[in-house]
């Protein structure tokens, strides 16, 4: 279960997203916090620029493999606006990091997009433990999914 004291840092992940869809990228954010509640790094998407692999989690999983130790690693915890990718979801595990809680799935986002009539992802959205099988993985979170819902909708819908 998530905790409520858990709800600043997916906050702030939600925070980050509309951050990144204000400056034209795509709304997604991330937070890395260590065992002690300590925000250790944060990011948003940086695809605009064309390279699409820089999603925030994939940053925050290299961050942790040059400054954490494999022990801090395993005992932080990613809070991120939506569901790792595989990419990120790989990535994730390769570091050893922790537990990951997410606002929306994968799956949820899936199905607005399609709702909105995006073209599919050129990458399958499969769940984080289809790619990472020993990551303890919570959400959806549905205090914040209509955030994030609102975000998607507003970079997608046409002005
Ligand atoms: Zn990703």
């Amino acid at each position: 279960m998530v905790d409520t004291a858990e709800l600043p840092y997916l906050r702030r992940c939600v925070e980050l997203a509309a951050e990144a869809l204000e400056v034209g990228d795509e709304p997604f954010g991330s937070v890395l916090v260590g065992a002690d509640g300590t925000v250790l790094a944060e990011d948003r998407n940086r695809v605009a620029g064309g390279d699409s692999t820089q999603h925030p989690e994939f940053a925050l999983a290299r961050w942790s493999a040059s400054h954490l130790t494999p022990q801090e690693r395993a005992a932080a915890t990613v809070y991120t606006s939506g569901e790792h990718c595989p990419m990120c979801a790989a990535a994730h595990g390769w570091v050893g990091l922790g537990r990951i809680v997410y606002v929306a799935s994968s799956e949820q986002l899936v199905g607005w997009l399609e709702e909105l009539g995006v073209p599919a992802a050129p990458v399958s959205a499969l769940p984080i433990n289809a790619v990472a099988p020993h990551v303890t993985v919570e959400g959806p979170v549905p205090e914040l999914t209509d955030e994030v819902r609102a975000l998607h909708r507003r970079l997608h819908s046409a002005p």
